[in-house]
């Protein structure tokens, strides 16, 4: 099995860097902010809860999404590997990764952690939120997004480091630029499927 988290900002281009990556290596896409936007979207009990968090554009707590990363990794079991979109967000949650992927005697391979230079992420959350229909894309929303982003979530990269599992990738190029300096890094340890 090989595992990778992609890291960076809200509007790094996680997403869609995701998708590419998906695509050429097979792996499986965990994105916890899609996985939340669903519950929402269904109204289940969890989702109810997620919103209050999301719209205020702030983290949804350990617990919830822990909880949730834990059933769809079950249910995902056979696959050729993850990549973990958005999530760890915390200290918290990079060390409850850790050990489920420890349970089941594989671990994280490398995390990816995309570069983007502070104003060119407002720009491009601000131009998503014209069309995603997310209602978290607005300006007084991003901001409180990336204030979390660097008070909870920049210090994960640091947990990764300690591991020698980070890789620091240029995302301010175009999406072809980016994705063939992630695919040099992912190239290492799986060649494409
Ligand atoms: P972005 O990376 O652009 O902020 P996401 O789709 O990853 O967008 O996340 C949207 C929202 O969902 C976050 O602002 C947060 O409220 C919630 N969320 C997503 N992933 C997590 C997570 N791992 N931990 C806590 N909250 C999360």
């Amino acid at each position: 099995m090989f595992n990778l988290i992609l890291f960076g900002p809200p509007g790094s281009g996680k997403g869609t860097q995701s998708e590419k990556i998906v695509k050429t290596y097979r792996l499986e896409h965990i994105s916890t902010g899609d996985l939340l936007r669903d519950e929402v979207s269904r109204k289940t009990p969890l989702g109810v809860e997620a919103k209050k968090y999301m719209d205020q554009g702030l983290l949804v707590p350990d617990e919830v999404v822990i909880g949730m990363i834990s059933s769809k990794i079950d249910e995902k079991h056979g696959a050729r590997g993850f990549i973990f979109d958005g999530f760890p967000r915390t200290r918290a949650q990079a060390e409850a990764l850790d050990k489920l992927l420890e349970f089941k005697d594989t671990q994280i391979h490398i995390v990816l952690s995309l570069e983007v230079p502070e104003e060119h992420l407002k720009k491009r959350l601000i131009g998503r939120g014209e069309t995603s229909g997310r209602t978290d894309d607005n300006e007084m929303v991003i901001t409180e997004r990336i204030k979390e982003y660097h008070a909870k979530t920049s210090s994960v990269a640091a947990h990764y480091a300690a591991h020698n599992k980070l890789e620091r990738v240029k995302g301010d190029g175009t999406i072809d630029d980016t994705f063939k300096l992630l695919s040099k890094q992912i190239d290492k340890y799986l060649l494409p499927a």
